[in-house]
């Protein structure tokens, strides 16, 4: 018998990530491969592993004619014939905007997909091709049930201060405000944060990745972000700058003649981490690295997490805990000593050997703030969110 199973999928321009999960109701669903097809474009090739990690399938194809809908179909026919006997029985999307109008997921009907692709505009590099994938699927099986699980939904219980910029309020109404990212992988720590910290009422959650950001979570809910109305806001990033003095965007083009590709290069592509190092985006690199760049950059990322640390917890009037996630946030010891070294004045106690172990707990027993590690799972979250969606329908 084959195994059913929910297939996740995590679309954007150049590659699709996935994962599938046993369709059943345990609470916690078991993961059954993942895998990827990147280089679409370019070099598509495709890795396809169980659920302990090896490797189970290898294919590459040339770039002409192999897009979005070969990806998908592919992916379908290779989890029902080569992995252990999949049966896929449901989709559950990454998709990066869901606007106002989404603050939960919502199965893929033709005419949500039609306002979903009105937030385009509002994330032109991750929605098109989130919504190409689901599409592609849609055309080739159209009675497979789609779930979108967005990442700006779990910020939707901000209050409508934190959602404002200081511009001129009929442009709020025009969708111009502040959305936050990242709320797949807040909404999993939340889920599981009780299981560690089960008093913890006001916590931040630092989302430390590629993408970087940060979360305040009220008993459960998201009550600010350091993300605003794109995901370049708020702490440098990989790659990205995170908050810039806009005064400094006009300079470059006014001033330098700047165009927009150019600005989007420097606010995307050049910078964060390996702007500032000059050597690597990647944390293990910088953290082994001896130039100064490298320690520069390290620096400038823990300056920028204590500093929005202290922000959010001024929204919260204090915090009970802190959680570090993602990566970075999982694996760099250094760097989460460094947070919490600075952080000493929130009441926060470093274990300083539990941090080098990996935590979970980074704290002394009677430190009044406790800090934690917490594995992130977004895929996981959106197959629970999918089953849970589909249960109910
Ligand atoms: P993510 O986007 O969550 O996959 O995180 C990617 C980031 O995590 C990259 O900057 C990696 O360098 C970083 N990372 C992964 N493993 C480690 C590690 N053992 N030590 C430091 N950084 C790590």
């Amino acid at each position: 018998m084959a195994d059913p199973a929910i297939l996740v999928v995590n679309a954007g321009s150049s590659s699709i990530k996935y994962a599938a999960f046993r369709h059943d109701d345990s609470p916690d669903p078991v993961i059954l491969g993942k895998g990827q097809i990147e280089g679409l474009g370019t070099r598509p090739r495709f890795v396809g592993k169980n659920e302990h990690g090896e490797v189970l399938g290898q294919n590459e194809w040339p770039a002409e004619g192999f897009g979005h809908a070969e990806a998908m179909a592919f992916l379908i026919d290779w989890l029902e014939h080569n992995e252990a006997d999949i049966h896929v029985v449901a989709a559950g999307h990454r998709v990066v905007h869901g606007g106002l109008l989404y603050s939960r997921p919502v199965q893929l009907t033709d005419a949500v997909m039609a306002e979903l692709r009105q937030f385009e505009p509002l994330a032109p590099l991750h929605q098109p091709h989130n919504l190409a994938a689901i599409r592609a699927l849609a055309e080739q099986f159209p009675d497979l049930p789609q779930v979108g699980c967005f990442d700006t939904a779990f910020h939707r219980t901000m209050p409508e201060v934190a959602q404002l910029f200081a511009i001129p309020y009929a442009m709020t109404g025009q969708g111009i405000r502040r959305y936050g990212f990242h709320g797949l992988s807040y909404e999993y720590i939340a889920r599981r944060l009780p299981e560690f910290a089960p008093d913890a009422s006001r916590v931040v959650v630092a989302h430390l990745g590629n993408g970087v950001s940060m979360c305040a979570i009220h008993d459960g809910h998201s009550v600010e972000s350091s993300m605003g109305f794109t995901a370049v806001d708020g702490l440098p990033m990989g790659t990205r700058t995170g908050a810039l003095d806009p005064g400094l965007l006009l300079y470059l083009i006014q001033s330098q003649g700047w165009d927009a590709g150019r600005v989007e290069k420097l606010l995307y592509k050049d910078s964060g981490l390996l702007g500032v190092s000059q050597v690597s985006n990647d944390m293990r690199v910088l953290l082994a690295s001896r130039e100064e760049g490298a320690r520069r950059a390290v620096e400038l990322f823990c300056y920028a997490i204590a500093r929005h640390l202290g922000a959010l917890a001024a929204v919260l009037g204090g915090i009970d805990a802190l959680v570090f996630t993602a990566g970075i946030g999982e694996n760099a010891a250094p760097i989460r000593e460094d947070v919490l070294r600075r952080a000493a004045w929130l009441g926060i106690r470093l274990d300083a050997a539990a941090n080098r172990a990996g935590g979970p707990r980074l704290t002394t027993a009677d430190s009044p703030v406790s800090a934690w590690v917490i594995p992130t799972n977004e895929e996981k979250m959106i197959a629970i969110h999918t089953r849970d969606l589909l249960a109910a329908a």
